[in-house]
């Protein structure tokens, strides 16, 4: 049967203003114009191309993948049995050194049922023949249980489990690029949520987000994984851990709801209690509160890849630098940045700040949000005087946003966290020290002492 003469009220080509996904295609998407049918009139669903996008990730989905994924893993008794995550590396990527079935969990390709009791089958094996196996949180089945932690948790709060505003379990920070809200119409209270803007209340820190965003902070290490992010859709658990502290605690102040917002976008295993959850145990608002544990962009990568092949395979532009150079190419002599085909500030760019500045202010920032013990559901978050009460008690100490224009506060159409505060000096209750809900008495960390401990 033809269904050529069939009507489909096709609007005309103004879609592309709307199109959300514009930047990603590389021509325009050939099954707009024609249709439910499709370019080829039988209502298959459209190709990559046919939609104009270049497929770049080399994972695929299925149920028979994730099944063959899955049973590759529990046949590797040893693997399953005694898989450590600390231990594995977030620079191996052919193969990845983790099992790589989020994405299949997310889209239900395979059941963390079936994943959780095929490896605990396999420890139990593993043990009664006398051999010593892993155990949660670090093993297979303990990364399973994180998982759920944070379904349970999300469960738990709501709502507002993916902000801060009105979440009674994560820290106030004052990062740089706080979030826009808008009256919740859902909820009777009619509170605030975020909206997927924000401000601009420091254009260094915009032009870092964007850096970051795209790959060009100058740090191999970072940009390499943004790279993998982009392009693949998944990234192993400490490089997430890397980037997410980079852009927060660990250099730029930013606010990790910006970074939520781009792993939202990117993630092919993107979870908002999972996403939410892991952003703000690596900013230490929740879930975790040693700030002091700080990764280094340089030296942290070094641990499983001292000659930098993620770095060279994801940014080729360094593919030539000495190993000595690889994670910090700004010291590399110029006589061999030219033997090595890169100039550093032209091929590549120059590092954005000097991160070891950086991780100091933002430690003297955290310490002063720490001492002053503001959650998303303190008084002086909600009505919006908490930053310059920050501000008055910790003074320079306080890195991050602390004012914002008044057309900007005007534009959110309620009480922001940026509203003026009362022009009397409020004291700061310092929060006596009460073990935060976190896991940290739970989880027993082994003492390292490394670059990326320093402050340990
Ligand atoms: C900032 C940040 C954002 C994250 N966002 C997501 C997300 O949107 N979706 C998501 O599924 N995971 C997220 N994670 C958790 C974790 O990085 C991924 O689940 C893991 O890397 C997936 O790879 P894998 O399947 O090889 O994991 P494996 O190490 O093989 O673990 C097996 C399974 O356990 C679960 N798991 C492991 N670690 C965690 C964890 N910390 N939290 C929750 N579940 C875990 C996953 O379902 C994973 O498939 C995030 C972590 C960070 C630091």
């Amino acid at each position: 049967m033809s269904l050529n003469g069939v009507n489909q009220n096709i609007p005309g080509s103004e879609y592309t203003q709307d199109d959300q996904n514009r930047s990603n295609r590389s021509v325009e998407d050939a099954t707009y114009h024609s249709g439910l049918r499709g370019p080829n009139n039988d209502f298959s669903v459209p190709t990559m191309e046919e939609l104009g996008m270049k497929a770049t990730t080399p994972h695929r989905g299925g149920e028979n993948i994730a099944l063959e994924i899955l049973e590759d893993i529990i046949q590797n008794k040893q693997y399953t049995a005694t898989f450590s995550k600390p231990d594995t590396a977030p620079t191996a990527f052919k193969p990845a050194s983790t099992c790589l079935l989020s994405p299949h969990m997310h889209f239900g390709s395979i059941s963390c049922r079936k994943f959780y009791w095929d490896a605990m089958d396999v420890v139990e094996q593993w043990e009664k023949s006398g051999k010593k196996a892993t155990h949660p949180p670090c093993s297979l089945t303990g990364q399973i249980l994180f998982r759920d932690m944070y379904f349970a948790a999300q469960a738990g709060i709501g709502a507002y489990f993916g902000q801060t505003l009105h979440n009674s379990k994560v820290r106030y920070i004052p990062w740089h690029l706080p979030s826009k809200h808008q009256p919740d119409t859902d909820k009777p209270d009619k509170s605030v949520a975020i909206k997927g803007s924000y401000h601009v209340d420091n254009e260094e820190a915009e032009e870092w987000f964007t850096r970051w965003r795209e790959a060009r902070t100058g740090f191999p290490w970072i940009d390499a994984i943004m790279i993998q992010l982009k392009t693949e859709g998944w990234i192993h658990h400490l490089a997430r851990h890397a980037v997410a502290c980079f852009l927060t605690r660990g250099g730029c102040y930013i606010h990790w709801e910006r970074g939520a917002e781009v792993f939202e976008e990117w993630l092919l295993d993107h979870e908002i209690a999972c996403n939410a959850g892991n952003w703000q145990w690596l900013s230490c608002t929740a879930f975790f509160s040693q700030f002091m544990r700080v990764y280094s962009p340089i030296t942290f990568p070094q641990k499983t890849d001292k000659d930098g092949e993620y770095v060279r395979h994801f940014l080729p532009q360094l593919k030539g630098f000495p190993t000595k150079y690889i994670y910090e190419p700004w010291k590399c002599p110029i006589a061999d940045q030219k033997a090595a085909g890169c100039i550093i500030g032209k091929d590549y760019p120059k590092p954005m700040f000097d991160w070891r500045e950086r991780k100091e202010i933002c430690l003297r920032g955290m310490k002063a949000a720490y001492k002053a013990g503001f959650h998303g559901t303190s008084e002086e978050v909600i009505n919006g005087t908490a930053n310059n009460i920050l501000k008055e008690n910790f003074g320079d100490d306080i890195e991050g946003a602390m004012t914002t224009t008044d057309e900007e506060r005007a534009g959110e159409g309620e009480k922001s966290s940026f509203a003026k505060s009362p022009s009397r000096k409020k004291e700061v209750k310092v929060h006596k020290k009460r073990g935060q809900t976190t896991l940290d008495k739970v989880i027993t960390r082994k003492k390292i002492k490394t670059d990326d401990d320093e402050n340990s």
